[in-house]
């Protein structure tokens, strides 16, 4: 039994992929932002500063490698622009989900961990504030106290695909690597870098699941109904 068992989000427990999202969420920024940004450049200045967090070396959080990436590509600081980024995410950010569907078996999965007496997380990629990943939890049929930990930009100090994003949530739960189980549909970002820390996997069998090209064989794998099984 593992001591910690750790969810991704999108096509794990969400039926959507962070590329099918993004369409969506650059059309919403741009809509909550035109005035700011006349000529529609908002969502690539987003994308690059996204970067700065992809590739986050553990030095700052992923917050802070966003602002000031981000700061320096416009001209403006944090604080003059986060606040109308926060009620972008309170105000705007949830109706981004409509029409995106709920897999029932998600939520009995998350519970079936919490009955198992393990820690549960949610090991989204933490690109995010917190504030619109509990807007995607929502879409999924989940409440955020559901998970003990929540991985969002402001308490990450690397992303997906660093094997220093996994090794950081063990260190914060307190649990050795080799004692969590990642599961996650996508080899390349959840269940390699997992793996390289000592975590065991599950890979999430459905049409939204990402093999890679490595040929890498998870320690377990199925659908949301077999993970609720293997962990009951
Ligand atoms: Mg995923």
């Amino acid at each position: 039994m593992s001591k910690a068992i750790l969810f991704d989000l999108d096509g794990t427990l969400l039926p959507l992929e962070f590329n099918d999202f993004m369409p969506r969420y650059f059309g919403g920024l741009h809509t909550a932002f035109v005035s700011m940004f006349p000529d529609g450049s908002l969502p690539k200045l987003v994308l690059a500063s996204t970067d700065a967090m992809v590739n986050n070396d553990g030095s700052r959080t992923n917050a802070a490698a966003f602002w000031i990436d981000f700061g320096k590509r416009i001209g403006a600081s944090r604080q003059e622009l986060e606040p109308l980024f926060e009620s972008f995410y309170r105000d705007s950010f949830g109706s981004l989900g409509e029409g995106v569907g709920a897999w029932p078996d998600a939520a009995t999965a998350v519970a079936a961990a919490r009955r198992q007496g393990a820690t549960v997380v949610l090991a989204t990629n933490p690109v995010f504030p917190r504030e619109a990943i509990e807007h995607r939890l929502r879409w999924a049929g989940l409440e955020p106290a559901a998970f003990d930990l929540i991985t969002d930009y402001e308490n990450m100090r690397y992303a997906k695909p660093n094997p220093g994003y996994y090794g950081q949530i063990a260190a914060d739960i307190g649990v050795p690597g080799s004692s969590c189980l990642m599961v996650g549909n996508d080899v390349r970002l959840d269940l390699e870098p997992a793996r390289e820390v000592g975590m065991k996997t599950f890979m999430v069998r459905s049409e939204y699941s990402d093999y890679g090209p490595d040929g890498f064989a998870a320690d377990y794998e199925g659908t949301l109904k077999d993970l609720i099984g293997f962990l009951s």
